[in-house]
């Protein structure tokens, strides 16, 4: 979700986005059970987007991937838009060599159920998420909690992280310091006692953990969601301005890999 402006004004931003995931209990959940296929960004984009219309959230399609499975986009109906990966191709003037790089586009194709009529759904059932296949997945390794200090819940090291096993939150925790590997230990360790001190890396790993943890409906999403809006509602600066915009994508990403590392299946969707 790097490189790209947003197409127009109607498509909100993704630190806006993540400030009404924060604001609104019960909003992440909401846009996981009905779009988990997709990225978390885009499920909080595509629910924004019903809300936005009045249109019940569900299954979302392309309209020709409707047609194959014999339902029709009612007449009149407006795609939603979703941003999506393409692979794009540079040729290296010096070098002659060719580079592919990855860059975001925004197109308006996708269809929510309530805009389609025909032959009805097989029931949609949320692939199972276990901590162990993401820790596996993600090449994190889960080493024994060796911190003298009982305080500290969890920590993150490198490509390692250690959970307290007396943590008060322990999934919180765990997505926490996963958050921490994936974005920050590159630059140094980090250890998380009771109360997390209030920097830009923390509050990105506590919003990694609040959408993880809303999403897979296990317990310490109200815990993190105190601690950002606590972080939102500091000094005088407008809350959709507090979180970066660079730091929403990453947030966004990174929540998106733990999550997909976790699940049973191999989604064949991938935007
Ligand atoms: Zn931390």
């Amino acid at each position: 979700m790097e490189n790209h402006a947003n197409p127009s004004p109607a498509i909100p931003k993704w630190s806006a986005l993540l400030i009404e995931a924060v604001t609104k209990p019960g909003l992440i959940m909401k846009a996981y059970s009905a779009f988990h296929q997709y990225s978390v960004g885009n499920q909080i984009l595509a629910l924004v987007q019903c809300q936005m219309r009045g249109l019940q959230p569900g299954p979302i399609n392309t309209f020709p991937r409707w047609k194959d499975l014999n339902r029709f986009v009612k007449r009149g109906e407006r795609a939603l838009t979703l941003c999506m990966p393409i692979t794009c191709k540079r040729r290296d003037e010096d070098s002659d060599e060719e580079h592919t790089f990855t860059s975001f586009v925004y197109k308006a194709r996708w269809f929510v159920l309530a805009q389609t009529d025909g032959q009805e759904l097989e029931p949609i059932t949320i692939p199972h998420w276990d901590a162990e296949r993401a820790i596996k997945t993600l090449n994190i390794e889960r080493v024994p909690f060796d911190h003298t200090d009982g305080n500290v819940q969890g920590f993150a090291r490198k490509r390692q992280i250690a959970i307290n096993p007396l943590a008060q939150l322990p999934y919180k925790t765990l997505f926490h310091e996963l958050a921490h590997v994936i974005l920050h230990t590159d630059d140094g360790d980090f250890a998380d006692g009771e109360t997390t001190p209030r920097s830009l890396c923390e509050v990105e790993a506590e919003s990694v953990a609040l959408l993880c943890c809303e999403s897979l409906g296990l317990e310490g999403a109200d815990y993190a969601r105190g601690y950002i809006q606590h972080w939102l509602s500091r000094g005088s600066v407008s809350n959709a301005e507090a979180i970066p915009e660079k730091s929403a994508q990453k947030i966004f990403r990174a929540a998106d890999q733990i999550i997909r590392a976790g699940r049973s299946e191999v989604d064949s969707v991938t935007n």
